[in-house]
């Protein structure tokens, strides 16, 4: 059933969008039999879960961080993490680095930007991002590397409010770029939406139920 769906979604993926499989709360056998089809990203959102299962599955999956992170747990991550997608603030980027040079490597992150109307979702506002990319604040932490931006949509049946969100966020990763800041990566679009993100100019969808089922 895992790898029926995991085919299914990959066969309306664009070649250039990556497909994090998102995880969290699944257990480790359906990892498996997702890893077993060819799936390498996984996506967790808690600290804990994601390290015990980092060390109960094949050292070659690749493990994102998708939800928040708070600083005193970055050590436990540090040594495998491929890719957070979460960083909201700077003082998180300087932990980063700070476990990135004790575990002697670069960590790869992305600016999460908050684009949806509810109070609840984290995030930099675009204002504290501009100003975040302006100030070229992650020169400072040679342990990290921003490679992008990532984005949750507002959680409306309203597809019109979620295009014109996910739209604004590729509006502002384009701006960054012509102004010379390099970022590869815009995370955007999970099992309701991912399809509208990936018009919208997603390089990488966060899915989650679509795969594994309802948690
Ligand atoms: C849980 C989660 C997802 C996946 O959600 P689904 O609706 O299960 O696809 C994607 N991104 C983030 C940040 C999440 O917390």
């Amino acid at each position: 059933m895992i790898k029926e769906r995991l085919v299914s979604i990959k066969s309306t993926l664009p070649q250039h969008v990556t497909l994090v499989a998102v995880s969290k709360t699944k257990p480790v056998e359906f990892i498996r039999e997702a890893f077993e089809a060819g799936q390498k990203s996984f996506g967790e959102n808690k600290v804990q879960e994601m390290e015990q299962k980092h060390q109960q599955l094949p050292a070659d999956i690749d493990w994102h961080l998708i939800g928040h992170l708070q600083t005193n747990k970055v050590k436990y991550i540090a040594p495998f993490v491929k890719l957070i997608h979460s960083v909201d603030s700077e003082k998180l980027l300087k932990e980063i680095d700070k476990q990135g040079a004790k575990a002697q490597r670069v960590i790869d992150c992305l600016i999460q930007v908050h684009i949806a109307k509810e109070e609840t979702k984290f995030g930099m506002s675009y204002e504290e991002a501009g100003s975040f990319f302006e100030r070229k604040v992650f020169e400072n932490y040679p342990y990290t590397r921003v490679k992008g931006l990532m984005g949750m949509a507002s959680n409306v049946a309203d597809e019109s409010v979620i295009r014109s969100e996910f739209r604004g966020l590729k509006k502002f990763f384009d701006s960054l770029n012509e102004r010379g800041f390099g970022l590869e990566i815009l995370s955007m679009g999970m099992s309701h939406d991912y399809k509208i993100a990936v018009e919208e100019g997603s390089t990488m969808v966060r899915v989650g139920s679509a795969i594994f089922g309802e948690r």
